[in-house]
């Protein structure tokens, strides 16, 4: 039977979501508020505010389930729609993952250790809060934040009244900074039934709090590596999750650090598409439909290089064999995720060799060479 897949959000991940189940049979529809979203230039697209309810029953009607490509989706929507049709993943799971102090909290009830936290909703809690975590530390703001926005960090007492004035007013959560040795990253992906699997481990790093460049599979500790899983897999079960999702860990003196949970297919899984048989979009578009899970190993190694603010030019990308372009079909702006380029190959050492002709011909030897230096210590 055709299905109807309904997502909320209608940006670069329900356009790769739309564009991975096309080839299952499956239609889409994809409400957002921005005419020109760039998932509807891939698949039917209803304009409409979240909290409207009149255009969303329409939307309701129309669809055999409704999932998610972004994760603020008011909580009351995403409740108000499972009275209306399946959602996944489920409306509790996605408000636990908005707050940043609820997602802490579940991560320690499941033995995930955090960076030191506090909330903060007044100037003398944020005092408090500094000399319970210490500093540096990072203040954030409890809700809507992503990508390092709504952050602040602090690295002397004198901070504190900027850090206020900047963030004060919200509720917001102070974190202890992290000296991290990497960023990390599980993709994992739960089915209806409950079954469990896992892309293998990602690392990830970020420029100005934005992703910039994915690699995997990565090398590292076994006892990391089954670590990482297992609290992949407890937070999905405590959940209830069904489909895609990611866990950001920071690798620290040995230790994992949990520092947030993404309810849905990430930036950090985009590598995939091409890097796996079943990529994070197939994968989340089977788990919600109830089909059976897709695998999930990698397919050789895998670089994913993001870009932010404007595109490069295609051809060196091209010209790779195993070279992969995505164009989200998104107007340029400074800080905006606008594509992103996989590169594949067989052997660290062909992966190198690509990477270090693409950042030549790029200009891009600062976005490539944290990659091409961890391939060659591996
Ligand atoms: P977030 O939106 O919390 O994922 O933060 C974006 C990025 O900021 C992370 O991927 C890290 O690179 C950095 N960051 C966030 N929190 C911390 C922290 N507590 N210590 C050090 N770096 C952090």
């Amino acid at each position: 039977m055709v299905a109807t897949i309904g997502i909320l959000g209608g940006g670069q991940l329900a356009r790769m979501l739309a564009i991975a189940g096309a080839p299952l049979g499956h239609k889409f529809l994809v409400v957002d508020n921005a005419e020109d979203a760039c998932a509807g230039q891939v698949a039917p697209l209803l304009q409409a505010d979240w909290r409207d309810f009149g255009p969303l029953q329409g939307f309701a009607d129309q669809i055999d389930v409704a999932t998610f490509d972004f994760e603020n989706v008011p909580a009351e929507t995403a409740e108000w729609l499972t009275t209306h049709t399946r959602v996944f993943p489920n409306p509790a799971a996605l408000s636990v993952s908005q707050d940043r102090l609820l997602e802490k909290t579940l991560f320690a009830e499941i033995g995930l250790e955090t960076p030191e936290f506090s909330a903060v909703d007044s100037i003398q809690d944020l005092r408090q809060a500094v000399d319970k975590v210490s500093l540096p530390a990072v203040l954030k703001t409890r809700r809507l934040g992503y990508d390092g926005k709504g952050q602040f960090i602090l690295r002397q007492h004198s901070d504190i009244d900027a850090a206020w004035e900047k963030l004060g007013g919200v509720p917001l959560i102070l974190e202890a900074f992290v000296n991290f040795e990497s960023e990390i990253s599980v993709v994992a992906v739960r089915s209806r039934s409950g079954e469990f699997r896992h892309y293998p481990l990602t690392r990830n790093w970020h420029q100005n709090a934005v992703l910039s460049a994915s690699l995997a599979p990565i090398v590292v500790d076994e006892e990391i590596q089954r670590r990482a899983v297992a609290r992949a897999r407890a937070l999905a079960e405590r959940l209830d999750y069904v489909g895609v999702f990611a866990l950001e860990l920071f690798v620290c003196d040995g230790q994992l650090l949990g520092n947030e949970m993404a309810p849905r297919v990430h930036n950090s899984g985009h590598w995939t598409i091409e890097g796996t048989a079943c990529s994070q979009f197939e994968n989340h578009v089977r788990a919600v439909l109830g089909l059976p899970l897709g695998d999930t190993q990698a397919l050789g190694h895998s670089v994913m290089l993001n870009w932010i603010g404007e595109l490069p030019d295609a051809t060196p990308i091209l010209a790779e064999a195993r070279g992969h372009w995505h164009d989200y079909g998104k107007a340029a702006r400074p800080g905006r995720k606008i594509g992103h380029a996989t590169l594949c190959a067989d052997s660290a050492e062909e992966l190198i060799e690509r990477l270090q002709r693409v950042g030549r011909a790029l200009d891009r030897e600062a976005q490539v060479q944290p990659v091409i230096d961890v391939l060659m210590n591996r």
